[in-house]
């Protein structure tokens, strides 16, 4: 079994909320779609993203690629990098 290193779990992240736009869409090619749901599976943090953008959208009625919360977008890579952090057993 293949253990995920933190910088490619933030990768995978990123990609993830990068695709997020078109899965809400139904834009994804199924092996593409699959992917976002196995992260969102794994990832409770970027399932907290994903019903943000629901709720851009249904305030907006459509999701402009100007409109993604940027900062939400670094805030939630800021709790991966704590989470690490801790997993780390730093003492400080
Ligand atoms: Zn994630």
């Amino acid at each position: 079994m293949k253990v995920l290193k933190w910088w490619s779990r933030e990768l995978a992240c990123r990609e993830a909320v990068a695709l997020f736009s078109d899965y809400i869409e139904g834009a994804l090619p199924p092996r593409r779609k699959a992917a976002v749901e196995r992260h969102l599976q794994a990832c409770a943090d970027c399932g907290r993203y994903l019903d943000q953008m629901r709720a851009t959208i249904r305030v907006l009625g459509h999701l402009e690629p100007d409109d993604v919360p940027a900062p939400a977008m670094d805030e939630l890579l800021e709790v991966f990098r704590r989470f690490h952090a801790e997993e780390e057993g730093g003492s400080g």
